[in-house]
């Protein structure tokens, strides 16, 4: 499977530094950041620093040090902002999105996770 990265998608450029964000969370491999258009009282974003395209293409190819920390990176993420309904937390949940390609309806080609709570977040798809 050959993936075709776009080194000019936003959020490479928030990566490169060329455009602000609110930061909740930057770890070796990975960057958490609060969604510019919230879709929830809680809407922040999880991306590898890697350049992927999709969740399949993550998946697929970074590496297990990547792999490691972009999901440590989501459970600290869940945690911080008060969504994680584990033992210990007072969390009420979350629901954790991702789109890819067109059918997916991706705006961002850049592989992100929308962690969305604060509420109930509904149905999971249209009908
Ligand atoms: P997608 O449709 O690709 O899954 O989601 C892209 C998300 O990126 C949208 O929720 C949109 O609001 C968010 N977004 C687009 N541009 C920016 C930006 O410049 N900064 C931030 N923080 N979020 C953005």
């Amino acid at each position: 499977m050959t993936y075709h990265y776009d080194p000019t998608n936003i959020f490479a450029r928030i990566l490169r530094g060329e455009i602000p964000n609110k930061t909740v969370l930057e770890t070796p491999h990975s960057l958490a950041f609060h969604d510019i258009n919230p879709a929830a009282p809680v809407h922040v974003l999880v991306i590898p620093k890697g350049a992927y395209v999709t969740f399949d293409h993550f998946a697929a190819e970074a590496s297990a040090e990547e792999l490691v920390d972009f999901h440590r990176a989501c459970a600290q993420v869940c945690a911080m902002v008060g969504v994680a309904p584990g033992d210990g937390s007072t969390g009420k949940g979350y629901r954790a999105i991702t789109n890819a390609g067109a059918h997916g309806m991706q705006e961002v080609p850049h592989y992100h996770l929308h962690i969305l709570g604060g509420r109930a977040m509904g149905p999971l798809v249209l009908k």
